[in-house]
């Protein structure tokens, strides 16, 4: 049994207190994965975004709304986890400044001062034990370089972000009931690409190879017991 991390869905990073920023996410695929985790018997603890969705029968839901609250929740919750699926759709900045109110509209256009948001899943990463597995998705299009360019920019987020393995989609994904999906890990071992089908069936797939991979990972680190989340300081 492992205990599983996914984050989910967008994040609202709110102009005013009316108007926000977002990006566009269903957040059906990180339901559908933390639905696969309880079905495959695992612990799943889903902290999502605004969705409106229902929570999967079994998943232990956290509600955020920005990326800081994501971050924040999705850290302390990952002390007691495995396993960690990025899978929201984090926006990638937010206004500078929070109006009060509803200021009235601007009838002139105006420029609005972002700042970045931290990354939710490289922050999991930063913080992680060693036989923690963290696996992050990442939507790319084709129009630069076609799939290998995919590949390319998915292989470096992998790196960048400091996780063990990243899925890999195109912008069909989004909103869709299907997808088609490609694994691409660490190092330079090969693409695996998953034949398309509905998210929960690719979701399954998912979470049975994340925990396999999680077993061989804690299997070469002697204090990292298989059974039960990752505890303790034992890598301070
Ligand atoms: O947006 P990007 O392509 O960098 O997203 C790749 C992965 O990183 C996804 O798993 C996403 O959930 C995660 N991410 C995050 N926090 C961000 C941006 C992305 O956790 N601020």
């Amino acid at each position: 049994m492992a205990a599983i991390l996914v984050t989910a869905g967008p994040t609202h990073e709110y102009l005013d207190d009316v108007r926000y920023l977002a990006n566009a996410s269903s957040g059906r695929m990180g339901y559908a994965i933390a639905a696969a985790a309880v079905a495959a018997g695992h612990r799943a603890v889903l902290v999502s975004g605004p969705t409106g969705l229902e929570t999967p029968a079994g998943v232990e839901r956290i509600d955020v709304v920005s990326a800081r609250d994501m971050a924040a929740r999705a850290a302390a919750a990952f002390v007691d986890c495995s396993i960690a699926f990025g899978v929201a759709a984090v926006a990638d900045h937010r206004p500078a400044r929070r109006a009060v109110g509803k200021p009235t509209k601007e009838r002139e256009g105006y420029q609005l001062e972002l700042v970045p948001n931290p990354d939710v899943l490289a922050g999991l990463a930063a913080i992680a034990r060693p036989g923690q597995f963290l696996v992050g998705f990442a939507l790319e299009s084709p129009e630069q370089g076609g799939f290998e360019g995919m590949v390319s920019r998915a292989r470096a987020k992998l790196v960048r972000k400091g996780v063990h393995l990243i899925v890999l989609n195109g912008p069909a994904a989004m909103g869709a009931e299907c997808s088609e999906v490609h694994l691409v890990p660490a190092g330079d071992a090969p693409v695996e690409n998953l034949p398309v089908g509905a998210k929960d069936v690719i979701a399954a797939v998912l979470v049975e190879r994340a925990v396999a991979s999680w077993r061989e990972l804690a299997a070469r680190i002697p204090s990292t017991a298989e059974h039960g989340p990752v505890r303790g300081n034992e890598d301070s």
